[in-house]
């Protein structure tokens, strides 16, 4: 296949070799979880990383929608180093600076007034659901069970696992948490079929991310709000993938008509860090000591950089410049499907997919890889793109272009399926 673009690493991008005999020594050590390339990333800079053989790729994967500001962006690096100069850790049964600051910011943009700041995404869903099932004890006479969706996904903790509708995960780990009834995403009627006397909350993604990018629609919200309101349930909206300006907001919740009880937090608010936070409302704060918790929670190190990030996407023009880019990404992306008969673009901000129509999206990415991109497929023909919120035209240019080659080079196969 002719590769007509190329992409070229930034000056300052320095590789220190890695021989293929040391990754296939070193890598049978690493516990299989997952299909991993022979591919070895050693530096990342913006919207590139560079492998162990100083191969350059466009990322727009961006670690799974997690490098807000792409990678090791120069303000990160500040906000480590001068919080390690400072402080790492004096314990999570104490208050720090940056703790302090990142609540604050938090709750002062949102309709929460309380966080508890944790680890990974389904951490903060692990402490959502808990949060819940407290409430439902102590409000609404032992009420325990959680609706949740079909395709949704939220983590991979057992209580997460437990509540995620992917398909794939129902025979997994049995016996799972009990307690979490799943209906068909945007169906309102099967979400009403589906309360009892023991249903205490609903729990969402606003765009279903792993799912493929399925956005709630409007009325679907409404009304679940309004079910929420009628039977005294709490609203759970898992903003782990959607949150921190990735749909064009700084949450997605703030584009519908809607005041959650609770929200989680992850991946784009530390840049590239692990921190999460879980938000709530103050009725419905009513953990016990002792009922939450954890070693590194509220570090000042992650919360240092997690500050940094948002005083980024706070600044004027962030995240308009997020909207434009993303209606850019869109029209380019639409152009791409019309010109190769492709399906449709979803999406919005800068968590977008397209359906590939008869293509394989695996295969793609698999191309892609070859050629320097990094994309990443959901579904069997869906492509998801996560890029950083920074993204500009260039890129887009430059991704697009390359997918156009990759359909181009496909073409012929397609047509005999
Ligand atoms: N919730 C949503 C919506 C997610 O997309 C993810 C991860 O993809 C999670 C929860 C789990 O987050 P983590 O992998 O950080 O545990």
């Amino acid at each position: 296949m002719k590769n007509d673009l190329h992409i070229c690493a930034p000056a300052s991008a320095q590789i220190n070799p890695l021989d293929s005999a040391t990754l296939n020594d070193k890598k049978k050590h690493i516990m299989p979880i997952t299909p991993r390339p022979d591919i070895c990333f050693l530096k990342g800079e913006g919207h590139y990383l560079f492998d162990q053989n100083g191969k350059t790729y466009l990322d727009l994967v961006q670690g799974w929608a997690v490098n807000t500001l792409g990678h090791s962006p120069s303000v990160i690096q500040q906000a480590l180093q001068a919080q390690s100069q400072q402080l790492l850790n004096p314990g999570p049964a104490f208050y720090n600076q940056p703790m302090l600051d990142l609540a604050q910011t938090l709750c002062q943009h949102s309709v929460f007034d309380q966080a508890f700041f944790a680890n990974s995404g389904a951490e903060a869903n692990e402490g959502a659901i808990k949060l819940a099932r407290k409430w439902g004890q102590q409000h609404k006479q032992g009420a325990f069970k959680i609706i949740t969706f079909n395709d949704g996904f939220h983590g991979r903790t057992l209580a997460t696992m437990s509540a995620t509708g992917k398909a794939a995960f129902a025979p997994l780990f049995e016996p799972k948490v009990s307690g979490f009834e799943k209906v068909p995403f945007n169906d309102l009627s099967a979400t009403e079929q589906a309360i009892d006397n023991h249903t205490v909350a609903i729990m969402l993604e606003l765009v279903q991310g792993e799912a493929g990018v399925i956005p709630a629609n409007s009325a679907f919200i409404e009304g679940i709000a309004q079910l929420c309101e009628q039977h005294n349930l709490l609203l759970i909206i898992d903003e782990v993938q959607t949150g921190i300006a990735r749909t064009g907001s700084l949450f997605a919740y703030q584009q519908y008509n809607l005041s959650p009880d609770i929200m989680t937090l992850g991946k784009g608010l530390g840049g590239g860090v692990p921190i999460s936070a879980l938000l709530v409302k103050q009725a419905v704060s009513c953990f016990d000591y002792g009922d939450q918790g954890g070693t590194f929670n509220g570090n000042p190190l992650m919360c240092a950089v997690a500050n940094a990030v948002l005083n980024e996407v706070l600044a004027p023009h962030f995240i308009s410049h997020v909207q434009e880019i993303s209606l850019y990404f869109q029209q380019a992306l639409s152009t791409l499907s019309e010109t190769f008969d492709l399906g449709k673009v979803r999406g919005s901000g800068l968590l977008l997919a397209l359906d590939c129509g008869s293509y394989s999206a695996p295969e793609i990415v698999g191309k892609a890889r070859e050629l320097g991109l990094l994309l990443n497929a959901p579904r069997e023909n869906t492509l998801r793109f996560m890029p950083a919120l920074t993204l500009k035209k260039t890129e887009v240019d430059k991704g697009v272009a390359l997918l156009h080659n990759i359909f181009t080079s496909l073409a012929p196969i397609a047509a005999h399926r």
